[in-house]
This record gives structure tokens, sequence and C-alpha cells, in this order.
């Protein structure tokens, strides 16, 4: 008889190419069952970029993977975060603990160490976002109950060793790498490139399925921050990507296209759906997506929706009308 209960997702480790390797961590997130860490050789230990988000038993499936590998824990001489997202950094503390590494990381982490440091005023400002967005009291009460119960997957807060930069690089067996900024997805988002043998470890700024997200309310416009990062990296002409999540890609300038398309495409939803009349992000959600917003999607949607009318607003198309609810409509003589 078929298994019924489903069975947990295990680290998996595998070889990508000589002295690099892809490590599979598992998430309890639904839509989003694993995330990828990179191991790199140098020297005599590896260079490891991203680590998988801190929960029970993270730590062991961080382990099996690397020992698929050959490769253990201590092995790692210096730790490098694409983001400061759970999923990338939240076992950072622990890992340069049992290695006794450096941790590098872009300086602009606040959108993940200060709501860390204060769960209650970044849930507070989170919860002011979405009333001021035309979210509901009721709905706004159970979305903040739910975020409530997910806490932070982050081991421990740990600042950076030493601020990822351009002009930064990381040296390995297979070159060096250098430090792209890619803000959008997250303020402290950056890319690394292997100009050797143009490889490009894209964190979630690029993904093999397109997938957008962006990190709303700490940087006045994260939709143009992603697209010039787009022209950055494309500019690069990377053969191969390392995405933070799913299967690695060759195909790097069509998933580049395939993201700016999106986003020009709901740019333009956006825009058309406060053609008529004034309306409220949350208002506006079901126009571009064709479901309303729920305890699932509320947090994603809201932040996108946001940065979209955000950024028509910077470049004149829309206009913000404050009020209790803050609606949005199209800028006059805009067409
Ligand atoms: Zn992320
Ligand atoms: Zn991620």
């Amino acid at each position: 008889m078929a298994e019924v209960t489903r069975k947990r997702e295990l680290g998996r480790g595998e070889r990508v190419l000589p002295g690099l390797w892809r490590l599979r961590l598992p998430l309890p997130w639904p839509g989003v069952p694993h995330c990828n860490a990179w191991a790199v050789a140098a020297g005599d230990g590896i260079v490891l970029f991203d680590c998988g988000l801190h929960e029970p038993g993270s730590l062991e499936q961080l382990e099996r993977a690397m020992a698929m590998c050959n490769l253990r824990l201590e092995q790692v001489r210096l730790l490098v975060c694409t983001h400061a997202h759970s999923d990338h950094y939240g076992q950072a503390a622990t890992v340069v603990q049992r290695a006794g590494c450096e941790l590098w990381m872009h300086p602009n982490h606040e959108h993940m160490t200060r709501a860390a440091r204060d769960p209650d005023a970044a849930f507070a400002r989170r919860i002011e976002i979405a009333r001021q967005s035309g979210v509901p009291a009721e709905p706004l009460r159970r979305y903040a109950e739910q975020r409530r119960e997910r806490g932070f997957g982050i081991a421990e807060l740990i600042e950076p060793d030493r601020p990822l930069l351009p002009g930064v690089t990381v040296d390995t067996d297979l070159g060096p790498w250098s430090v792209i900024e890619t803000p959008g997805h997250a303020p402290s988002h950056v890319c690394l490139f292997g100009a050797e043998r143009r490889l490009l470890i894209s964190g979630d700024h690029l993904l093999g399925r397109v997938s957008l997200y962006f990190d709303y309310g700490w940087t006045p416009d994260p939709t143009g921050e992603f697209l010039r990062s787009l022209d950055r990296v494309e500019a690069l002409d990377a053969r191969l990507c390392l995405p933070g999540h799913g299967r690695t890609f060759t195909d790097v300038r069509a998933h580049i296209v395939a993201n700016r398309e999106l986003v020009h495409e709901r740019l333009a939803r956006v825009l058309d759906a406060i053609s008529d009349e004034p309306l409220t992000a949350f208002e506006v959600v079901p126009r571009v997506y064709g479901d309303a917003l729920s305890e699932q999607n509320a947090q994603w949607w809201l932040a996108e929706t946001l940065s979209y009318l955000t950024h028509l607003a910077a470049e004149g198309r829309a206009q913000r009308l404050p009020g209790e609810a803050d609606r949005w409509r199209r800028a006059p003589g805009q067409h």
C-alpha cells in the first residue's frame, strides 16, 4: 500500500563540478521545499556560500548534505551569505562557531538583523504597513498571529566580519569570485561572480523558476533596484547559474529577460487597476494576481504590490493619496 504520510525531506549533497558542490537543505515552508548552499574548494578547506535556515535538526541536515560530498563543517574556512534572509543566513552563527571561520555579508542587513533584535517592533511595523495598505481588521489579526508563531529562523544574531561590497574578492580553487550588489529581493543581496569560469552564485536574485519577492519598507524603490540589478548581472554574461533554490541552469540571459518581462507585465496590470478609481494596495492585489490576499500569500503579495505602486509613483506614473489607508491612482496624463 502506498505510504500516506509525507516523509520529511533530507539534506542532500551532490558534486556539480570538480571542487564545487550543491548542498540541498530542506525547508519547512509550503511551496519552497528546499534551499541551496554551495561549497567551493579553497586550499585545504572550503568556502561555504549560504547555510540554510535554523530550526530543530537543521544543522544535522547541513552536515548530512556535506557528508554526502565527503565534506565536514570543520573544513569551512569562510562563510559568505548572499543575503540576510533566514534560509540563507539562519545558521550562520552556528557554522561560524563550529568552523571557527569568518562571515562575510553585505552591510545592509538591517531588514533581518534589526527585525530579529526587536521582533515586537518589527511586527508592529509590519502590521502598520498592512493597515496603511487597507487590509481590514479581521484578516489583519489572523495574518498577525500566524506571523508571530513562525519566528525568525535565525540561530543567533551575528554581524559580518567583513562587509561584502564591490571590490571584495572571495578566493577559491575555481578562481576568485567578485561581489555584485543586487538589491531588490532584499537590501543586503549580492551575487558572486567567478569570471574565470563565468559562474554565478545568484542567491534569490535569479532562480530557475521566475519567482519575484521584494523586501518592502527598507529602501525607496525595491522594484527599481531589482531592475537595475538585473541589468548589472546581465552584463556579466554568466554561463552557469547556481541559484539559492532549485537546480543549476545555463540559459542565464533568458532567465533575466523573463524576470524583467514579468516585472513590467505586473507593473502594467497595477497601473491598469488604478486607472478608473483610486484603490488601496489591498484592493489592487486581486486585480493583479486574480486572487484575494490570504494568510498564505499576504506578506508576499502585499509587499510586491506596494513595491510596484511605489515604483510607479517614483516614475511619476502613479500618485499616492495619503489617508486613513493610502489610496493610489494613475497620474493624470499617463497612459
Ligand atoms: Zn531571500
Ligand atoms: Zn531564499
